[in-house]
């Protein structure tokens, strides 16, 4: 479990990290899901969080684990019911996140029409990076790459959400209550896949941060 942590020294003890699923147009494709008509939410507990840079920690007899590069958002204050257009005044800044996902169970809870949570929460499976005091509007159009073992898997810009960050933050304060430090994970793209003990990878988001860590 880690804080988060931002560049100028300040931190957040996050009370939950929610998850937006089947936020890009390739993945809901790679994943033979159909387009939502209003953002699909999960959530992580906080004993999910763990530090980006660390080595990655794969569960034991749980099948296989894939990655999933995102955009995280830390919210700044307090709010519930928040409109579009006072989304931004909410963000505390963006750090990069892996949601790690269990893809068997994830795959036998849909079809069994049961939750994600195990899918989804458990130990460790939220590494964070360091957090960064950013504007809405200087991360809103920004690249984001993946490289396993220093092949490109994903790679996309943040302009490509399905909803935007302004609108997952009104539709989700609309229901939760969020607090500072509250992560909202804003979807992974295309090209998400297993990782197997050794592997490389490097998460990347221009204008925000590089960071590298290695599978145990
Ligand atoms: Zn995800």
């Amino acid at each position: 479990v880690t804080d988060i942590i931002f560049d100028d020294g300040s931190r957040y003890q996050p009370t939950k990290i929610i998850g937006v699923g089947l936020n890009y147009a390739d993945h809901i494709d790679e994943m033979n899901s159909i387009k939502p008509s209003e953002p699909v939410l999960f959530i992580k507990p906080s004993t999910a969080l763990c530090n980006f840079t660390d080595p990655i920690i794969l569960p034991d007899n749980m099948g296989p684990v894939h990655y999933e590069l995102e955009l995280a958002v830390c919210i700044e204050r307090t709010c519930k019911n928040v409109t579009r257009d006072q989304a931004a005044e909410n963000i505390a800044g963006f750090g990069m996140a892996l949601d790690l996902t269990l893809r068997e169970i994830q795959a036998k809870a849909k079809a069994s029409g049961r939750p994600w949570a195990v899918a989804k929460g458990f130990d460790n499976s939220c590494p964070v990076s360091i957090f960064f005091k950013k504007s809405l509007s200087q991360m809103d159009q920004t690249e984001i790459l993946f490289t396993l073992n220093n092949q490109e898997k994903q790679k996309t810009t943040t302009s490509l959400m399905l909803f935007k960050i302004d609108e997952l933050i009104a539709y989700i304060s609309g229901i939760f209550t969020l607090l500072p430090g509250d992560i909202i994970l804003t979807g992974t793209p295309a090209g998400v896949g297993p990782l197997q003990s050794g592997d490389k990878i490097e998460g990347h988001i221009k204008g925000l941060i590089s960071a590298k860590t290695t599978v145990l």
